[in-house]
């Protein structure tokens, strides 16, 4: 800063190489005619300067001033020279002191020295001596300074790689040649629990779940640098006393994945660098690898129940089939179908039919052997492999504890449910060597339990085979059936006993096979039903009834009501009310004369769009009879709340009332509750006179069954009709000619 225009070129180029760096420089001396001098000379060479008279002067303005360079007489009247370099020493001062000084002895300059001096110009000087002298002082002061400029740069920059390193949300490590730690960033703390200084100088395994040693090894002893150094190995590494966060899968091992290089002293350029050890970054990689194996469950697990799937199923199967076949021996194939599941769900809604069917799961887990595998493979349908077993023997077993395990009901949301299965088995090698055939086989097995009253097992034989393909061209057959006329109409009267009226005739569906012959609407029905025929088939029915009872009420029949059955899917539709209501029309029939027959379980599947349908119908007049009562989910609130007229006893209590008190129970407490809810009743299926004698007696006067009469083909009707009008009191003893048989 204080610096004079420079002169000569050396000048220019000692200022150019200082102005980067500029001191204050004060010269000391008692003398003025000194003072005078110095300053001159040394603003000849391009210094200005600043003089103080005595130590005490000089004291102050260095107390109150960064003076980089004294020029210090030592002899002084109020200070010695040396007392003032005390000062400077004691208070630690940065400034550099020339002593400029008469004292010639070699005492006065040691001494000098020792005080602090960096040099001592003896008196007289020559200019170039102290000038010299200055700007070597200078040029140490400067190095000095920049130095202690870099090292305060290094120092940040230190402390900012170091931050960076160990704020780093990577493991950064290094190893010695020999694998033992030399570095580890903080990073090792948070993720796995250990203090730096647990791992400086222990061996990389410390650290390496066992079974990735070996793994590892090429890792960590990484000596290759540039594009052949590992990158992204994957491995586990072990927490210090499993404290690290708490994780999904596993609390004590930590997947990784690590990139390493061999480090090298750089020092020469030599092709054979001293090899100096390894460094390498490892990424915390637990949520990819948490998310991947979330994915990999997915992809091989039903979520609902989180039994394997069908693809998992498959592997295993495949698995088994090549272990069996190499070790001769047997497998098992299970096929479950759940019996009516459909109609708990259906009429409970999925969310209790999901419930359902995870506590069926784990009852059914509960059955098997470790190593057997239980998979969902559709809504109800689940399959079990039992690999290695026995004999048939072994699967019987198995299939027996299933359906027995299921003996006791299930309880969800306070609802009681009882849940059968029907299963089919299939062995390797004897039924099937391929995964395909085996599955086939025990479906058409399980099939056959299904056609056989459900809730039990069945080994597969190659008869079935037959009757499964049956149940497989039925639907393709029932498709053209509708065109072709193969369904007809049969007619079953529905009685007063008081009276020995017919009332009423239920239409019931029959269709014509060209091959097979008549075939029950049992077989059919619920095949329409699944595959949605049942409303071009339903429609049809009602189309033709209504027309059939024009005839009636033309032939003067005018008394006689038709009863129709409608489908839940058929309810469904939206135009169902109008499509109704236009055949009635169409016909001339009021609403009076035609009842719908549904089942409980068609109005509990949507209760509310149900109620809706069901009151529009009945506003116009139509009867609503419940079918088949008594065996779906009645409940009392529902039946209150729907227009219904009449309850139709199911058949199968009116079958067992004499064996079975529990249902003659039933059917009395049915007759009490339409009686107390003003709704007609009427008991199906009445084939003996015991059973019309005891329903009578319990005051139920409308019968329907093979007692009276079977269902009547359509071209018969009438007559029958007309005949039981005429002479209603023979009509007990009467057995009908034209009645199906
Ligand atoms: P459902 O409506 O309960 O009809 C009564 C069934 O019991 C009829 O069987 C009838 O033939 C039979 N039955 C009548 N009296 C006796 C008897 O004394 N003893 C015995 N053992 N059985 C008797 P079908 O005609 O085979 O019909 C079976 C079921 O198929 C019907 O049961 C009904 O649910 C359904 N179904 C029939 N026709 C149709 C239809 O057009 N549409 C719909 N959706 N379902 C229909
Ligand atoms: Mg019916
Ligand atoms: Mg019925």
């Amino acid at each position: 800063m204080s610096e004079k225009r420079p002169n000569t070129i050396e000048q220019k180029k000692n200022v150019r190489h200082l102005s980067e760096f500029t001191e204050n420089i004060l010269i000391v001396d008692d003398e003025q005619r000194h003072l005078n001098s110095l300053r001159e000379l040394m603003a000849d060479n391009g210094f200005n300067v600043e003089l103080a008279h005595n130590g005490e002067e000089a004291i102050n303005r260095i107390k109150t001033k960064t003076i980089g360079l004294l020029l210090l007489d030592l002899n002084m009247p109020d200070m010695s020279g040396n007392e003032v370099m005390d000062f400077i020493k004691t208070n630690k001062i940065n400034t550099t002191v020339i002593v400029v000084s008469g004292e010639s002895s070699f005492e006065a300059a040691n001494s000098a020295l020792k005080h602090g001096a960096y040099d001592y110009i003896k008196k007289p000087y020559t200019t170039e001596a102290l000038i010299n002298s200055v700007k070597n002082a200078l040029k140490k002061r400067q190095l000095e300074h920049d130095n202690l400029q870099m090292q305060a740069k290094l120092l940040e920059s230190e402390k900012l790689h170091r931050y960076l390193v160990n704020k780093s949300p990577d493991i950064v490590y290094m190893l010695d040649t020999n694998g033992r730690f030399t570095f580890v960033n903080k990073r090792i703390e948070t993720l796995l629990g250990y203090q730096k200084e647990d791992l400086l100088g222990k061996h990389y395994t410390s650290i390496i779940h066992e079974d990735d040693h070996e793994k590892a090894k090429h890792t960590f002893n990484e000596r290759r640098t540039g594009e052949r150094a590992t990158t992204n190995v994957e491995l586990r590494f072990r927490c210090k006393n499993n404290d690290c966060a708490p994780r999904h899968f596993e609390t004590s091992i930590i997947p990784i994945e690590i990139s390493a290089v061999g480090i090298y002293n750089t020092k020469n350029d030599l092709p054979n660098n001293k090899f100096l050890g390894t460094y390498g970054i490892a990424r915390d990689i637990t949520e990819r690898v948490e998310a991947e194996e979330i994915i990999r469950f997915q992809a091989y697990h039903d979520m609902l129940t989180r039994l394997p799937n069908r693809t998992l199923l498959k592997d295993r199967l495949n698995q088994a089939i090549s272990h069996s076949r190499r070790n001769h021996s047997k497998l098992a194939v299970m096929f479950l179908d759940l019996d009516r599941f459909k109609v708990v769900n259906d009429t409970l809604g999925h969310l209790i039919g999901d419930q359902l069917l995870q506590s069926v799961s784990v009852r059914l887990k509960k059955c098997l052997r470790e190593g057997d595998t239980l998979a969902r493979i559709g809504g109800d349908e689940f399959t079990l492999l039992l690999p290695e077993i026995h004999g048939p023997k072994c699967s019987e077993m198995v299939a027996e504890k299933i359906i027995s395990s299921l003996e006791h009901p299930f309880n969800i949301n306070g609802h009681e449910f009882f849940v059968s299965t029907s299963i089919g088995i299939a062995h390797y090698p004897d039924d099937g060597s391929t995964m395909e055939t085996l599955i086939k086989h025990a479906d058409i097995a399980m099939y056959s339990v299904k056609g056989n009253g459900k809730n039990g097992y069945r080994f597969y034989a190659d008869h079935m085979n037959e009757v499964y393909s049956n149940h497989m061209s039925l639907e393709t057959d029932m498709r053209r059936a509708l065109s072709q006329g193969q369904f007809k109409i049969s007619y079953q009267p529905q009685i007063n006993i008081e009276t020995g009226e017919v009332f009423a005739m239920e239409a019931l569906i029959r269709w014509d096979h060209p091959e097979r012959g008549s075939i029950s609407p049992y077989e059919f029905i619920s095949l329409a039903e699944e595959t949605g025929l049942i409303l071009p088939i339903g429609e049809w029915v009602l189309r033709n009834a209504c027309a059939e009872l024009k005839r009636w009420r033309e032939a003067g029949l005018s008394n006689i009501r038709i009863a129709i059955n409608i489908s839940a899917c058929q309810l469904e539709q939206d135009h169902i009310v109008k499509t109704i209501i236009d055949i009635l029309h169409e016909n001339n029939i009021p609403g009076e004369m035609l009842e719908i027959e549904i089942t409980e379980n068609v109005i509990m599947k949507d209760i509310e769009n149900g109620i809706n349908k069901l009151t529009q119908l009945s506003n116009h007049g139509i009867n609503i009879a419940i079918d088949d009562f008594g065996t779906g989910y009645s409940s009392l609130s529902y039946l209150k709340r729907l227009p219904i007229d009449t309850l139709k006893i199911d058949r199968s209590f009116v079958h067992d009332m004499q064996n079975s008190d529990e249902d003659a129970s039933i059917i009395k407490a049915i007759i009490a509750m339409a009686r107390g809810l003003g709704l007609n009743i009427i008991s199906e299926g009445v084939e003996t006179k015991e059973q019309l004698e005891l329903l009578k007696a319990w005051r139920c006067k409308n019968m329907q069954g093979f007692l009276f009469s079977r269902p009547i083909k359509q071209n018969d009707a009438i007559n029958f009709l007309k005949s039981s009008a005429e002479n209603t009191a023979i009509m007990f003893e009467k057995c009908n000619t034209s009645a199906e048989l």
